[in-house]
C-alpha cells in the first residue's frame, strides 16, 4: 500500500531539468572516489558530454564493503514490518519524484520520456509488492520422526550482503529487481550501476536513503566493471551476486562466484522467438510484437527478435511490420511525440550496421530501415528484414536493437524447432487462436518466459528469468525473495 505523501517528511530534491555529477554512496553518505576520479556521459541523442560519474577505487570498495557489513547487521535485525515500512516511503518518494528522475533517464540513455517516466514508476510498484513479500518470509515445523518432545524447524534467513551488477538498458528497473526482494528478505546490498547512464540509478538509491534506510544497508558504486567483480565477488563478505547483462560476462562472473562458492542469480541475453501460426490474429501479432519490437530501441533482453511466421502469411505479416516501423517517429527522448530514441551507445550503433549488412550479404531483404540517421546522436532507422536465412547473424547472436528478422516456417512443430535451436532461453512470444497450440507451446518452447496473443507483461508478482544460456535463477514473484535466504534446519528436544 501506498504511504500517503503527506506523512513523509519534506526532503529537498533536485526537480531540476540540469543534468547532475552522480556521486558513490557509501556508508549513508554520497562522496566523490577517494581519488577524485570521473568518467564522462554522454547524451545518447547528442554525442554531448553532459556529466560525470566518481569512477570507486579500492578504498573506495573497502569502505563499502565495510559498511554492507554493518548494514546487513542493522537490516537482518530489523523486524520485516519495519523494513517494509522504509520500502513503501522510497516507493512512494519514487512515484512523487517520477517526472524529475525520467528527464534524468532520457538524457543519459536515450529511451523517450514516456518510457522513462513508466520505469521510475514501475519501481515504485516492484519496491511495494515485494515490502509486502517480506513480511511472508515464512519457515516452518515439521513433525519429529520419533520422539514427540523433538520440534523440528525450518527457518529462512537472509543470505548476507549482495553484490548486484547491472546494466544501462533499464538502468533503474534492473536495480530495483534486485534490491527490492534483497532487501525484503533482509539482505544489504553493494550496487555496481552503470557508468553510461548513472543518475537515473543514482535517484533510485537516493530514493531509499530520503526514506530513512539505515547506513550501509545500500551502497552504490560505479568505475570499472572487471575490476569492481574482480574485487567484489570472491570478498569474504559479499555472499550473493546478482547480475544482469550479456551471456559471455555472465559466465565469467557465474565461474568466478562457483570458485569461491556464492549463491548467484543470472538474468543475460536471449533472442526472443515469434511464432505467429496458420490461425493467428495478424493484426494482434503486428500490434504486440511490433510494438514490443522497438520499446527502448529493441534494447531489451525480452525483445522479440526472431520472427518465424507461418508461410500462408509470412508475406503479409513482415508487410504490415515494415508499415508499423516506417511509420515510428525517431528523435530526442525528451521531444514532443518521439517514439523511439537513439541507442543507449555507439557500440549498438556499429552493431546494427554489422548485423544488417551480414544479413542482406546472405539473401535477405531489407523491408525498410538499416540505416543510420544523421551524424550527430546513436539514431538507428527501425528495420525489418525479411526472408533471412538461418545462417546470418541476426539469427544466431542478440541483436540488442531496433532490428527485427522475420523468417517463414511450413509448420508449428519447425517453429519451435527453430525457437528452441539456439541455446538462449530467456522470452518468448507467440500468436495463435488454438488452445491446443497454446498448450503445446506452452508445454515445448525451451523460454522462462511465454507471452501467448499478448505483448510482454513482466510484473513484480511473475517470475522473471531465463533457462540454458539465458542464465538462472528468479527477478519477480517470491522466488526472487528465495533467492536471497538461506534455509537451515533446527531441532529442538525439550528436556
Ligand atoms: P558488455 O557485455 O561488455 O556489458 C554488458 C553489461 O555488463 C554492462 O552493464 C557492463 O558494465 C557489464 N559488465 C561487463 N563486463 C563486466 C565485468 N567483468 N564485471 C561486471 N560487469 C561487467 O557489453 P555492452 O556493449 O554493454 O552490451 C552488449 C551486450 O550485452 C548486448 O548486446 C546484450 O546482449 C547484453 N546486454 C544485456 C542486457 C540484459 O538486460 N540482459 C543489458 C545490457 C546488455
Amino acid at each position: 500500500m501506498a504511504v500517503p505523501l503527506s506523512l513523509l517528511p519534506n526532503l529537498p530534491h533536485p526537480n531540476t531539468m540540469s543534468y547532475p555529477d552522480t556521486r558513490l554512496y557509501i556508508a549513508g553518505q554520497w562522496r566523490d572516489a577517494a581519488d577524485g576520479r570521473t568518467l564522462n556521459v554522454h547524451n545518447p541523442a547528442t554525442g554531448a558530454v553532459i556529466g560525470r560519474v566518481a569512477h570507486a577505487g579500492r578504498p573506495d570498495l573497502d569502505a563499502a564493503l565495510e559498511a554492507a557489513q554493518q548494514g546487513f547487521l542493522t537490516w537482518r535485525d530489523l523486524p520485516a514490518v519495519e523494513r517494509g515500512k522504509v520500502m513503501r516511503r522510497a516507493a512512494a518518494l519514487m512515484r512523487e519524484r517520477a517526472e524529475a528522475i525520467g528527464r534524468l533517464l532520457t538524457q543519459e540513455q536515450g529511451k523517450p520520456l514516456a518510457e522513462a517516466k513508466i520505469e521510475a514508476l514501475a519501481a515504485a510498484d516492484i519496491i511495494e509488492w515485494f515490502a509486502d513479500e517480506s513480511c511472508r518470509v515464512y519457515g516452518r515445523i515439521v513433525p519429529s520422526r520419533g520422539n514427540l518432545a523433538m520440534r523440528q524447524m525450518v527457518l529462512k534467513d537472509p543470505v548476507g550482503p549482495v553484490a548486484a551488477f547491472t546494466p544501462w538498458n533499464f538502468p533503474i528497473n534492473q536495480v530495483v529487481r534486485k534490491i527490492a526482494p534483497a532487501l525484503a528478505a533482509g539482505c544489504s546490498v553493494l550496487v555496481k550501476a552503470p557508468e553510461e547512464t548513472p543518475a537515473a540509478p543514482a535517484e533510485l538509491i537516493r530514493a531509499f536513503a530520503d526514506a530513512g534506510i539505515p547506513s550501509g544497508v545500500l551502497g552504490l558504486v560505479y568505475g570499472n566493471p572487471a575490476e569492481i567483480s574482480g574485487y567484489l565477488i570472491p570478498h569474504p563478505v559479499i555472499r550473493k551476486i546478482t547480475f544482469t547483462g550479456s551471456t559471455p560476462v555472465g559466465k565469467q562472473l557465474a565461474a568466478m562466484a562457483g570458485q569461491h562458492m556464492k549463491r548467484v542469480t543470472m538474468e543475460l541475453g536471449g533472442h526472443a522467438p515469434v511464432i505467429v501460426a496458420e490461425d493467428a490474429d495478424l493484426s494482434l501479432a503486428v500490434k504486440a510484437a511490433g510494438g514490443a519490437k522497438f520499446r527502448n530501441a529493441g534494447q531489451v533482453c525480452i525483445s522479440p527478435t526472431r520472427f518465424l511466421v507461418h508461410k500462408s502469411i509470412a508475406q503479409d505479416f513482415a508487410a504490415a511490420l515494415a508499415a508499423h516501423a516506417k511509420s515510428l517517429k525517431v528523435g530526442d527522448g525528451l521531444a514532443d511525440g518521439t517514439q523511439m530514441g537513439p541507442l543507449a551507445n555507439p557500440r549498438r550503433l556499429t552493431a546494427m550496421a554489422e548485423v544488417t549488412q551480414d544479413a542482406v550479404a546472405k539473401g535477405a531483404k531489407l523491408l525498410t530501415g538499416g540505416e543510420r540517421i544523421g551524424e550527430a546522436g546513436n539514431f538507428w532507422q527501425p528495420t525489418i528484414l525479411a526472408d533471412v536465412p538461418l545462417n546470418a547473424k541476426v539469427f544466431n547472436d542478440e541483436p540488442f536493437g531496433p532490428v527485427a528478422a522475420i523468417r517463414a516456417v511450413d509448420s508449428l512443430e519447425d517453429a519451435i524447432a527453430e525457437a528452441n535451436r539456439l541455446p538462449y532461453g530467456l522470452a518468448g512470444y507467440a500468436f495463435t487462436r488454438s488452445l491446443k497450440n497454446a498448450d503445446l507451446l506452452a508445454r515445448r518452447v525451451e523460454v522462462g518466459m511465454l507471452w501467448i496473443n499478448t505483448p510482454a507483461a513482466p510484473s513484480a508478482e511473475m517470475p522473471f528469468g531465463g533457462v540454458k544460456d539465458s542464465g538462472y535463477g528468479s527477478e519477480g514473484g517470491p522466488e526472487a525473495v528465495e533467492a536471497y535466504l538461506n534455509v537451515r534446519a533446527i531441532a529442538v528436544m525439550n528436556v
